[in-house]
């Protein structure tokens, strides 16, 4: 016996055994979610068998019938797992049953919430579902080979789910994994064919091949096949239940949650394909992240290619979950050859569409649902702007902003209602960006859009700005921010303006904003007078042209180096604070004020002070002079 084949006792990652610890210890609620793990685990090694065989059809070795079998044995005090898949090498049971590989055993402790059901429910999609076998069994034993290797070299695996496990290996004439639980006292009551029956028709159903179980009765020789191993797409829609399309998400999406809604096609002609496809109802941890898994699986021809089909949606779209089965693509295609298939292109541009579709359409019928929606997703969906220029306009139409329009942050609008609700004469659609919605409510820059009824868009996410800046337009309106550039409300402004325009010309005035701009010469680049306040005396604009005041902040709050632009400071001639510092003759208090005109006008708008304690000295020598 060389030194890899003897039997070594090995201790677990410490995450693993923080892990163990929880399973044992705060799960005990929800055991019989271990069935469903270890099913899927199998199914999972079946598939990868299945892929991995298109290439080297000796790995079926004399066994082509893929199925799961589970046994229990009363006397022994067992539930057993038995699949015929890819089994697993030594190094492998190592790697996958000592460590956790994927980076999800992090976020998983992050997710817990300590309600018990809610957190077993999480297992599955962190990756560490094996590891739930130790919720119901106080010893586990694995018996594996990985197909393709000889005899000898099967592996043997037992631990106690303590802090040590050994492996040996061992002669496995079979190819494929055994699982044998050795269950707790409190959980005999998995020792229950009928039991066992009824949790894998509920969790396991939509697992595409055969689970079988002994028959019951004591004369009673065979088996039985206890789920309905039929992959579900290929059904019939009109046969298909409510419930079964749900079951099946759950099984494809590890969610435990229904999901919102779900569209199911079969496509014939040229190109011939299924594609059935989920939107979930809630976020997956991961959802930030750009390169996480996609949901969608690939089959060709019913048999599983790969999950994580990235090329089968766009990135804005990675929240949606099912499978697409191709008629078309060749059973080898390999993930390189995806990345340029005239098929894969057309399903790709398909599903977007019909994905889109569908939320059209339940925005239409379902608004409720649509919002839940929106909250969910929206702000990757947004992204679509940016990655999708061809789909601009229809993503446009699905996206919902906070408005002027409504009272409250929750109620949100189309750009469709926006555009229903313009003002005769008003060509551009109006927004506002802000770091948070109070600011972007009381910008002083909305003072003038109250005052004629025109609604304003408040556009408070990170991701906003660049929307804008790709989109543009919808439906030949330009979009236009009310903080940039010289206000020009055009057919709206009325005659007074007209009037108060040419007074602009002023002398006073003109005099006025010059010694405000030498004051402030370091600070703006320009000092103006303005229409489009009616309540504050100030406010700051970009150039009509440049990046704009938030996005700014936006760049510098992530560490960005950007050279800023100065503002351009803008004056309410109608204010009676201006009136009064037109007086001003103390250069000294005539400088404090130009600086807090400008200190609070950058406040106002959500922006930091560089010299916060500079701000709060000149007020105070303001106030020690107030009678
Ligand atoms: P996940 O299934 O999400 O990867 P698990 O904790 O359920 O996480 O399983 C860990 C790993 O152990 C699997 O990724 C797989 O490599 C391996 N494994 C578990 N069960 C089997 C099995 N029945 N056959 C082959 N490999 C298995
Ligand atoms: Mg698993």
């Amino acid at each position: 016996m060389t030194a890899d084949t003897k039997k070594e006792a090995l201790g677990f990652q410490t995450e693993v055994q923080q892990l163990l610890d929880l399973m044992i210890h705060s799960l005990y609620s929800n055991q019989e979610i271990f069935l469903r793990e270890l099913i899927s685990n199998a199914s999972d090694a079946a598939d990868r068998l299945r892929f991995e065989g298109l290439q080297e059809d000796s790995l079926f070795e004399d066994d082509p019938e893929l199925k799961i079998r589970v046994e229990y044995n009363k006397t022994q005090k067992t539930v057993t797992v038995l699949d015929n898949g890819i089994g697993m090498s030594r190094q492998e049971v190592v790697d996958n049953l000592g460590t956790i590989a994927k980076s999800g055993s992090r976020q998983f402790f992050e997710s817990l919430t300590g309600d018990q059901t809610k957190d077993s429910q999480l297992i599955g999609q962190f990756g560490v579902g094996f590891y739930s076998s130790f919720i119901v069994a106080e010893k586990v034993e694995v018996f594996t080979r990985r197909a393709g290797l000889p005899r000898e070299e099967g592996v043997h695996w037992v631990s106690d789910g303590k802090s040590e496990y050994t492996v040996e290996t061992v002669d496995r004439p079979k190819r494929g994994t055994k699982v044998v639980l050795y269950l707790r006292k409190e959980a005999k009551e998995f020792l229950d064919g009928y039991r066992l029956r009824s949790i894998i028709g509920k969790y396991s159903d939509h697992i595409s091949l055969p689970i079988v179980m002994p028959k019951e009765g004591k004369d009673e020789k065979g088996e039985d096949t206890v789920n309905a191993a039929l992959a579900l797409w290929t059904r019939n829609k009109k046969d298909i239940k409510d419930e079964e399309y749900n079951e099946f998400y759950k099984t494809v999406s590890h969610d435990f949650e229904d999901p919102l809604c779900h569209v199911h096609t079969r496509v014939e002609g040229k190109l011939e394909y299924t594609s059935l496809l989920f939107i979930p109802a809630r976020a997956p941890f991961d959802l930030w992240d750009r390169e996480q898994r996609h949901g969608v699986k690939l089959y060709v021809k019913r048999v599983f290619i790969l999950d994580d089909a990235k090329q089968l949606l766009p990135p804005y779209l990675r929240f949606v979950k099912g499978v697409v089965d191709s008629d078309d693509l060749p059973l080898n295609i390999s993930r390189e050859i995806l990345q340029q298939n005239k098929v894969i292109e057309t399903i790709r541009s398909a599903c977007t569409k019909r994905i889109l579709d569908l939320l059209k359409k339940l925005a239409q019928k379902e608004p409720d649902k649509y919002k839940q929606f929106w909250q969910t997703f929206g702000r990757v969906m947004k992204e679509g702007v940016i990655d999708a220029p061809d789909k601009r306009e229809d993503l446009a139409k699905l996206f919902r902003f906070k408005s002027t329009h409504e009272d409250t942050e929750e109620e949100t609008v189309s750009l469709d209602d926006y555009i229903a609700r313009m003002k005769e004469g008003q060509k551009a659609v109006y927004y506002v960006t802000a770091e948070n919605y109070a600011t972007a409510k009381n910008s002083p820059h909305l003072e003038i859009f109250r005052k004629k009824g025109i609604e304003v868009l408040l556009l408070t996410d990170p991701i906003d700005e660049w929307l804008v800046a790709h989109l543009a337009e919808y439906q030949e309106k330009p979009l236009s921010s009310v903080t940039k550039g010289e206000l020009d409300l055009g057919d709206l402004a009325d005659e007074k303006s007209g009037d108060e325009a040419e007074e602009t010309g002023n002398e006073k005035l003109e005099e006025f904003t010059k010694r405000v701009g030498e004051v402030l010469d370091e600070r703006v680049k320009e000092v103006r007078i303005t229409r489009r306040l009616t309540e504050s005396p100030a406010c700051l604009v970009a150039d009509e042209y440049g990046m704009g005041r938030h996005m700014e902040q936006i760049l510098k709050a992530s560490g960005q180096q950007i050279p800023m632009e100065k503002p351009i400071l803008e004056i309410n001639p109608d204010h009676p604070i201006v009136g009064k510092l037109q007086d001003e003759e103390d250069e000294t208090r005539f400088g404090d004020w130009a600086n807090i005109l400008f200190e609070q006008a950058l406040l106002s708008e959500g922006g930091q002070l560089e010299d916060p304690a500079g701000f709060v000295h000149r007020l105070n020598s303001i106030f020690l002079e107030l009678k």
